[in-house]
């Protein structure tokens, strides 16, 4: 019987840390160890010599859950870094040239290969992502994901107009398509299909009747779109659909608002779409690279957490600027501070790990170090770098070691990573 037991600093969240010092919220265990067996987690307590067992020594380093990264598009990793004023220059001027290069045979492959690779790279180890419109794009990132055991979410993008000809589909081959992707893949292995109109701007009113339809037939995937990241786009979502009392209230008349929605920004809502978010359990998720990158604005993480939103964190590739989540964290604690909002770095990291795998609602499988979940952890060495050595040794708390690792650290930090119990970043190129 494969059974390994990996030896460290053990921490993992029980719920969401009220304050710094909110120490009920977490575990930490100093000389810890997880048992492995057959992928998942059996054990986690003190470390007790055995005779016999598999033993990785992670000392002094951290072992936490694999981060989860709940928005990104990984048909954009050659976008990132593009030089554009604000959304809609920036997707009319590179994305959308970008993601037409999905329809070559082949392509599709070697961008999935390469993105899972800086996932892993970063201590990422399940993402719900965004692929092209065309079906081959879905089917080269499930399969890459497959391959390498991951619990990944995705779904192919359904845009009607406002895109060049080559990236449009309609709402019957929209529909069509998304249908015979999620009977490939959803609930395959570890892979979750997340419909995914790309955002009201590019969808007819057809295509979010068609969107509706799936929902119902399909009320287990996910529903991915954008919503309220820049004020452009807000006023021409409303010109498109006059109809609707507010940005929010498009995906409302269509049906596409609930427990498994999840919705990139959620930064510019007025007070009836914060409750309409509140009540039907959608989940606002926070993209600081992005937001900041493309000046879209600050996300108001205190207003929609008073008013009962559920929120998670991502990277937003490549709108966003890293892969890593540590990066993402950082930026994230600085649109707070200019929203006046302090992000202590317990909360921050239970965002990342166990309040993502909320998000999802996939508490119980992912997210927290914990018999019965998957065996997806990260390795982080907050001493990775001269500069974090030099640092860290005059951090005395684990506050201290956690701050510092999401201010300096990045994929240097990320000291191993396991996926299902296996070895994955020390592995890399291996596959
Ligand atoms: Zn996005």
């Amino acid at each position: 019987m494969s059974r390994t037991i990996l030896r460290g600093r053990v921490l993992t969240f029980l719920d969401e840390p009220q304050a710094i010092d909110d120490s009920a919220s977490y575990r930490y265990i100093e000389d810890g160890a997880i048992t492995i067996e057959h992928g998942r987690i059996v054990a986690v307590g003190d470390y007790v010599p055995e005779a016999g067992a598999d033993v990785i020594d992670h000392r002094p380093h951290l072992i936490l859950p694999g981060f989860i990264d709940m928005h990104l598009h990984y048909v954009q990793s050659q976008v990132i870094a593009s030089y554009a004023g604000s959304l809609l220059e920036w997707l009319n001027t590179y994305t959308f040239v970008e993601e037409q290069k999905f329809s070559r045979q082949g392509h599709a492959g070697v961008v999935a290969s390469a993105f899972y690779d800086e996932l892993i790279r970063n201590g990422t180890t399940t993402a719900v992502a965004y692929c092209s419109s065309h079906p081959a794009s879905v089917d080269a990132y499930f399969a890459e994901a497959a391959k390498r055991n991951m619990l990944m979410v995705g779904g192919k993008v359904m845009m009607d107009r406002n895109a060049p000809e080559a990236l449009c589909d309609t709402p019957q081959s929209g529909y069509d398509d998304s249908k015979m992707l999620i009977e490939r893949w959803h609930g395959r292995g570890r892979a979750l299909y997340a419909i995914s109109p790309r955002f009201a701007i590019t969808s007819t009113p057809a295509q979010l009747e068609a969107s509706r339809a799936l929902v119902a037939e399909y009320p287990d995937c996910y529903v991915q779109t954008h919503l309220s990241e820049n004020d452009a786009e807000i006023t021409s979502s409303m010109e498109l659909y006059p109809g609707s009392p507010d940005y929010t209230g498009i995906y409302e008349d269509y049906g596409l608002l609930g427990p498994k929605t999840l919705l990139g920004h959620c930064i510019h809502l007025n007070h009836r779409e914060t409750k309409v978010l509140a009540e039907t359990g959608a989940v606002a998720v926070f993209c600081p690279t992005s937001n900041l990158f493309l000046g879209s604005g600050l996300f108001d993480r205190e207003r929609l957490a008073q008013h009962g939103v559920r929120i998670g964190v991502a990277t937003d590739i490549g709108g966003g600027t890293s892969y890593s989540m540590l990066r993402t964290l950082d930026e994230g604690y600085k649109v707070l501070q200019l929203r006046g909002q302090r992000l202590n770095p317990f909360t921050s990291f239970y965002m990342a790990t166990l309040g993502n795998a909320r998000a999802l609602s996939l508490e119980g499988t992912i997210g927290a170090i914990a018999p019965g979940n998957a065996a997806d952890l990260v390795v982080l060495d907050a001493a990775a770098t001269p500069a974090m050595a030099l640092r860290m040794a005059t951090a005395s708390t684990l506050a201290e070691e956690l701050f510092l690792l999401q201010t300096m650290g990045d994929d240097r930090a990320i000291a191993e990573v396991y996926v299902a119990g296996a070895r994955s970043k020390s592995t890399l190129g291996g596959l």
